[in-house]
Parts: structure tokens; C-alpha cells; sequence
């Protein structure tokens, strides 16, 4: 049921008398005075919980109510909390996270982009992931082996580059970024922004944890407040317990399908209740990492025993204690009030199946036979897939064997073909350790690498050709078209491992483990038992192989491993600063015409492979906006030479000769992905500005990050004014003050000249990034100025 109004939220905590009761007065006294690694790989660098007491004493006093847990360690990270408009929805809050992750498709940009700060490390511990580039073909040891000769000079980037600037470097082979965040630098209350959408899954630790773009990364490795406008918080209160076929994965189903993939939006999800005492730390993970298909901006429990138990588990019992310590701000307040509340009873909880296409089309397993029959779907089976970010804890992967070891006892073997993904070398190592590897492998599953591998459509699938109407479901958390396997006509589910594994022995989507039989190889027909598994390993996790490379304690002589012939990588030159002066009859590149995201301004697909080559993925640079003067794509005037040539074509003879341009553009301009590329590329073109009838908030922001002027029509009827034809002067900027408008002068075809006027959103500090080139200039001379 959701409350639709604001709703009295969390009024008891649940199992607080497992966890110390010490009294704030003498916490606010001493929480600062203990020194706690945030992780046993990265020496002397501590937990900063005071700065959370400190500034939650000035939120309270100037807010004076009662704050969800959500708030509490957001505010507890704000870098001014005297002077931050504090308004959930509204205010644009400056925040200090305490680390940030990279996964390595999208570390390229954001360390090329760092090392062009000219800092000599990291403003704050960051590590980088190699998990996305290994394509699962055969099986973990040969897919991992080609991996890294295919990849082998990003890899080689990355690990030098990660030597140099005091960064973890997770080797190819370790796992995936989030399931090493969870074993290795998820603390509780602490905040971390990843460059990858999954982040949040850190949530499980009580972590506040979001997922970024590049641009956002390179602000905190470069010690620049993260912006992130105040979340809303969306409570969901858990009753109930955890029973039978139900696991944590069918809470975020459930979640999913009442709040569809746009409900959380803008808003963190705050889970509490006594439904939580039934939730292990890692099936607290599952339900934060899935959150990100609901848009929210992450997802979070309180602190409570479980977590301690995983902490102590993965030998963090010094973290566990103090975190105890800090209890009273690691839960939601009594009486705090959220902005709508969820009751979810995990006693009637059933089992869910979202899909196919969209992760919130919910349905609970007593009534999915009927919908795969009612819309057509196809009822048999190809490929069940477990593992991946969302679902390869230990405790996922017992039950999973679990269930496999009763099929097998009846002499069964998958029907379907059936692939399990690790999340770590460490869950691999130990899962093989207590034979479940063999369980799998003997009903004929496939262990591939502990990698994202068919999650992120890394997956040389041949048992179906392109087109071939099929059926998959995976224990994974997307299921948009052709995610996994590029093929359209695939329609994929989501559910948990349990399901997914009791499936692939049926080979039949509208198989109910819950309620029907299978026949063993005797003939006679048996029932699947409750799943069980292990919370835990019982005799201590196995570390497996060591794949974390630490940097050395001083990077400074270690060079970085850029060959100059690579098209995947390359150095970036930092951009020119601005020479003072007017930018004077700069030619219109593009006007463009309607929607322009940042897909229109820097296209994905094949072009992904250049992420860290900027000359290369300029290439993409607006060819898919549409020219208003022509109604095409990708075919823009040369003002030049009087010839019509492809937008990164021209743009690029403009730069060359000295000359600037600019764009022209409609409303919402740059709406989409938070990506970089889309605000690196025009600059690296030559453009300067960007005029639009309105801005996506985000890539405005890139924009300035990147030294460009992006412009609002005063007058939105003034976008009529131009075309491709003309060029356009920016006036008197010299004499610009912040707050201010900014002439422009439009010289048409003709000769003939008119004014108009636009307005910026452009900040001291933000002029500062204009004069500079980029906001990266500008912390280079900073760090110059200090010596670094
Ligand atoms: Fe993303 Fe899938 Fe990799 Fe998780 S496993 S990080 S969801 S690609």
C-alpha cells in the first residue's frame, strides 16, 4: 500500500538492544577521538564520523525536526552545513563524499580527465574495477584469458594510472566493482559516488552510495564538492519475516512494480521496520543495487547485527564496533516524516518475475503461468542466469546449490542452459572451496568469470541466432531489450536465484516450484523443498586469488602507459583558457532542431569503445541532432567553404583554422545520461558556447565544467531568429559579472545584424572554469599555485 501523503515514518528500532546504547552526550564527546581504517587495504586513511556529529548539530539546530536516516548522512556530508539551503526536492546541496569507485569502461575518461588536474593523488580514496570489459564466451579461465589480451592496453592504462594517483587497481578476474565495494570499503554512514548505476548496492552497508557520471568522479577525485540536488526519501516499511521460496530479491521486485522504473526518482529509498531483522547484509545489498531501476537516487537500511555479522565476516569487526558506536546516527529518527511510505508484510510476500523488457512489470509466481500463456511469451526456457552485481553472495549461492544438489539427487540435469557469474574472486574461491562449483557443474552449469559478463551484454550467445523469439531470466537486476544478448526478440525475466535455478531444470517458463512436480530419473515425480543456505561461510570466507594491486606509497616516478599509436586512449591536452576577449561572429555549427539528449550529442553502441580517446569519439560528436534547417542528421554548412559536410567534420575544420562556433539549441537541451563525452566533444571541436531555449540541468553543468558558455534565450522566440547560416557574437564579456545578461549579435547571411539577449546560470566560481578553459585548468594552477 503507498501512503500518499507525508506519512509518520519510522517509530521504533528494531534490535537496537543488540548494539551498544551509549548516550549521545558522551559520543559527541569522543567519536572523533578513535582512529578507524575505512578499509584494512588502504592505511591511514579514517573514518570521519565526528565530521557527521558536527554537521548533523547544525542541520538539527537549524531544521529542528526530526531526520530520516537518508538525511542524517547526507547532511552529515554537506560541505558548508551553516549556509546550505536545506529543502528535500528543491535545494542543490554541496556535499564531501568519502571515496569514490570506478568500473573500468568508465574510469578511462574520468583518470584522463583527473590527470589533467595536475594533483599528485586522489582528494579522496578511490578505487577502479575491472569487471566490464570480459566477454563471456566458454567459461571463466579462457573468457578471462582472451579478456585480457583483447583489453590489455586499457588494463595496462588503468593500472599504472591507478600506481600513479594513490588508487586500488582490481585487477581483471577480481569481480565486480560492487560485490568488492561490500567486502572491502562499504561502511556504514559513509557516502561514496561510483561511476556506474549500480552503485547504491553499497546500501546494504548502510552506505550512502550513488551512482555518477565521469564529470561528477573527477570532482571528488579533484577535491570539488559533489552537487546532488536534496532527495526526497520514500520510506518502505518492512513487517513480517522472510519465509519459504521469498528472498530479499522479491522485496525489490515487489518495490519495483508498485513504484515502476521512474517512482524513485530524485528520492532515496529508506528501509525500516522489523521486516529488516529477516534481511541478510547481502540480500540488504541485492534490494539497494536493484533500487537503481526505480530511478532512486540510492537506497539504504540501518545499521543492525547482520551488517556487524558480514563486517566481522570479511574482517572489518573494528568498523562493526565502532559503527555500534555511532548507532544513534546510523537510524532514522523517531517520528521523521517521509515524503510517501510503503508497507511491504514479507510474511505475505510471494515470490516475483518482472519482465519481460522492464524490470517493474511485477508479477507474483502463483499467477505467472496465466500471464506467460495470456500474452504469448515463450513458455520454453533457453538459458537461466545467476550471479552478476545484484546476486552472488554467498547466502545466493548456497540456496542456488541447494536446490541444485535436490534436482541432482533425482538425477536431473538443467534443461536449460544454466551460467553462474561470481561476484568476486572471493565468493568464487569459497563457493568452490564447499563444493557448490562442483554441484553446479555436475547438472551442467557454466561458471564463467567473476566479471558483469552477460548482465552488461558481454555474452557470445549461440544458442539462439539475432531475431529468434526466445526466453531467458537471470537472477540479474535489467531486463531492458537486448541488454544481454543484443537480440530484440529476447524476452528476458528477473527473479531470484532460487527461482531461476529451480527453473532451468523445468526448462519451462510456467513452471511454479512452489506448487508443481518434476519427474526424476526414476520417473517418479518429486517437489522442490524450501530452499535453505548459509547466511555465511562457515569456515570463514577464502580470500582466493590476490587480484588487488595497491599503489605504491609515493606514484610520483611511475609513468603511465598511454602507447600514442592506441585508438582507444589518449591523453588529454588541457584546453585553451579564454584569451579576454569578445568571441566574435562565431559560425552556427548546428541548430538543432527538437530533442537533443546527450545520445544525440555523443552516441553509444560501437562508439563506447573510444571512451578514452577523445579524438576518436568526437567522431560522434551531435551526428545524431537534428539540423533545423534541413531536417537531417549529421549534415551541417561549412560557412566556410560554402559545402555541406558531417557536424564533427566541419566543427573540426572550424578549429583548425582558429575559428570558434557555436550551437544553437531547443528545449531540455542535453536531457539523458550525466555523460561527459557529450560536453567534452564540443570543446574539443572548438565550440564555445551553447544557446538554447533551456538546458538539462546536468549537462549544463558539464558544459561550464568543460569551459563552455551555455546560454538561455532570454527570449525563447528568439531561437526563430537563427540558422545554420549565421554567426553569432558574444558581447562585452569582459565586463561580465555573475547574475548578470549577456548580449549577442546575430550577422546573418546578408551582413544584416540583430541583438538579442541571454541569460546564464553561471556562478563566480563557475566563471572562474570559463576564464581558466575548464574547471580542471583551474584546479591545476590551484595545485601549481600550492606546489603540489
Ligand atoms: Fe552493472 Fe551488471 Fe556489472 Fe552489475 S553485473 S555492475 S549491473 S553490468
Amino acid at each position: 500500500m503507498v501512503s500518499r501523503f507525508l506519512t509518520r515514518g519510522a517509530t521504533s528500532l528494531s534490535r537496537q538492544s543488540m548494539l551498544s546504547k551509549r548516550t549521545m552526550a558522551t559520543v559527541q564527546s569522543s567519536i572523533g577521538d578513535k582512529k578507524v581504517e575505512m578499509s584494512n587495504l588502504e592505511k591511514g586513511k579514517y573514518i570521519n564520523y565526528q565530521r557527521i556529529e558536527n554537521n548533523l548539530q547544525v542541520v538539527r539546530s537549524r531544521l529542528n525536526r526530526p531526520l530520516t536516516l537518508a538525511e542524517k548522512i547526507v547532511y552529515g556530508h554537506l560541505d558548508n552545513p551553516h549556509e546550505q539551503d536545506i529543502e528535500r526536492g528543491v535545494s542543490y546541496l554541496k556535499l564531501r563524499p568519502d571515496r569514490v569507485a570506478c568500473q573500468d569502461a568508465t574510469a578511462q575518461m574520468a583518470i584522463l580527465q583527473f590527470m589533467s588536474a595536475g594533483l599528485p593523488q586522489t582528494a579522496v580514496p578511490t578505487s577502479v574495477h575491472c569487471d566490464h570489459l570480459i566477454q563471456a564466451q566458454i567459461g571463466g579461465v579462457p573468457d578471462l584469458k582472451r579478456a585480457i589480451d583483447i583489453n590489455k592496453e586499457v588494463y595496462d592504462f588503468l593500472a599504472t594510472a591507478c600506481a600513479k594517483y594513490g588508487i586500488g587497481f582490481w585487477k581483471p578476474g577480481s569481480g565486480i566493482i560492487h560485490q568488492i565495494i561490500l567486502e572491502n570499503y562499504a561502511v556504514p554512514g559513509l557516502m561514496m559516488i561510483g561511476t556506474d548505476s549500480h552503485t547504491p548496492n553499497a546500501g546494504g552497508l548502510g552506505m550512502v552510495a550513488c551512482g555518477v557520471g565521469g564529470a561528477d568522479a573527477v570532482d571528488v577525485m579533484a577535491d570539488i564538492p559533489w552537487e546532488l540536488k536534496a532527495p526526497k526519501v520514500i520510506g518502505v516499511h518492512l513487517s513480517g519475516k522472510l519465509n519459504g521460496w521469498t528472498t530479499p530479491k522479491d522485496v525489490i521486485l515487489k518495490v519495483a512494480g508498485i513504484l515502476t522504473v521512474k517512482g524513485g526518482t530524485g528520492a532515496i529509498i529508506e528501509y525500516h521496520g522489523p521486516g529488516v531483522e529477516s534481511l541478510s547484509a547481502t540480500g540488504m545489498a541485492t534490494i539497494c543495487n536493484m533500487g537503481a531501476e526505480i530511478g532512486a537516487t540510492t537506497s539504504l537500511f540501518p545499521y543492525n547485527h547482520r551488517m556487524a555479522s558480514y563486517l566481522k565476516a570479511t574482517n572489518r569487526s573494528a568498523i562493526a564496533n565502532y559503527a555500534e558506536e555511532f548507532n544513534h546516527n546510523l537510524q532514522p529518527d523517531q517520528g521523521c516524516e517521509y515524503d510517501q511510505l510503503i508497507h511491504i508484510n514479507l510474511d505475505e510476500l510471494e515470490p516475483h518475475i518482472n519482465g519481460p523488457f522492464t524490470p517493474d512489470l511485477a508479477t507474483p509466481i502463483s499467477k505467472f503461468a496465466a500471464e506467460v500463456k495470456k500474452h504469448s511469451w515463450p513458455q520454453e526456457l533457453k538459458v537461466g542466469l545467476i550471479g552478476s552485481c545484484t546476486n552472488s553472495s554467498y547466502e545466493d549461492m548456497s540456496r542456488s546449490a541447494a536446490i541444485a544438489k535436490q534436482a541432482a539427487e533425482h538425477g536431473l540435469e538443467a534443461k536449460s542452459k544454466f551460467t553462474i557469474t561470481p561476484g568476486s574472486e572471493q565468493v568464487r574461491a569459497t563457493i568452490a572451496r564447499d563444493g557448490f562449483v562442483d554441484t553446479f557443474e555436475k547438472i551442467g552449469g557454466v561458471v564463467l568469470a567473476n566479471a558483469c559478463g552477460p548482465c552488461i551484454g558481454q555474452w557470445d550467445r549461440q544458442d539462439v541466432k539475432k531475431g529468434e523469439v526466445n526466453s531467458i531470466i537471470s537472477s540479474y537486476n535489467r531486463n531492458f531489450t537486448g541488454r544481454n544478448d543484443a537480440n530484440p526478440a529476447t524476452h528476458a525475466f528477473v527473479a531470484s536465484p532460487d527461482l531461476v535455478t529451480a527453473m532451468v531444470f523445468a526448462g519451462d517458463l510456467t513452471f511454479n516450484p512452489l506448487t508443481d512436480t518434476l519427474k526424476g530419473s526414476d520417473g517418479k515425480e518429486f517437489k522442490f523443498a524450501d530452499p535453505s543456505g548459509h547466511e555465511l561461510p562457515a569456515k570463514g570466507y577464502d580470500p582466493g586469488e590476490n587480484t588487488f594491486q595497491a599503489p605504491p606509497a609515493d606514484g610520483t616516478t611511475v609513468s603511465v602507459a598511454v602507447s600514442p599509436s592506441s585508438d582507444r586512449l589518449q591523453l588529454l591536452k588541457p584546453f585553451k583558457a579564454w584569451d579576454g576577449k569578445d568571441i566574435v561572429e562565431a559560425p552556427v555549427l548546428i541548430k538543432a532542431k527538437g530533442k537533443c539528449t546527450t545520445d544525440h550529442i555523443s552516441a553509444g553502441g560501437p562508439w563506447l569503445k573510444y571512451r578514452g580517446h577523445l579524438e576518436n569519439i568526437s567522431q560522434n560528436c551531435l551526428i545524431g541532432a537534428i539540423n533545423a534547417d534541413s531536417g537531417e542528421a549529421n549534415s551541417v554548412l561549412n560557412q566556410e567553404t560554402g559545402e555541406f559536410g558531417a557536424v564533427p567534420t566541419v566543427g573540426a575544420y572550424y578549429r583548425d583554422k582558429n575559428i570558434p562556433w557555436v550551437v544553437v539549441g531547443d528545449e531540455n537541451y542535453g536531457e539523458g545520461s550525466s555523460r561527459e563525452h557529450a560536453a567534452l566533444e564540443p570543446r574539443f571541436l572548438g565550440g564555445r558556447a551553447v544557446i538554447c531555449r533551456s538546458f538539462a540541468r546536468i549537462h549544463e553543468t558539464n558544459l561550464k565544467k568543460q569551459g563552455m558558455l551555455p546560454l538561455w534565450f532570454k527570449n525563447p522566440a528568439d531561437y526563430e531568429k537563427i540558422s545554420g547560416t549565421d554567426k553569432i557574437s558574444i558581447l562585452d564579456l569582459q565586463n561580465f559579472k555573475p547574475g548578470q545578461d549577456i548580449t549577442c549579435e546575430i550577422t546573418h547571411k546578408d551582413g544584416s545584424k540583430e541583438k538579442f539577449l541571454t541569460t546564464t546560470s553561471i556562478n563566480e566560481g563557475q566563471w572562474g572554469w570559463f576564464k581558466a578553459g575548464s574547471a580542471l585548468n583551474m584546479m591545476a594552477a590551484a595545485a601549481k599555485a600550492r606546489g603540489a
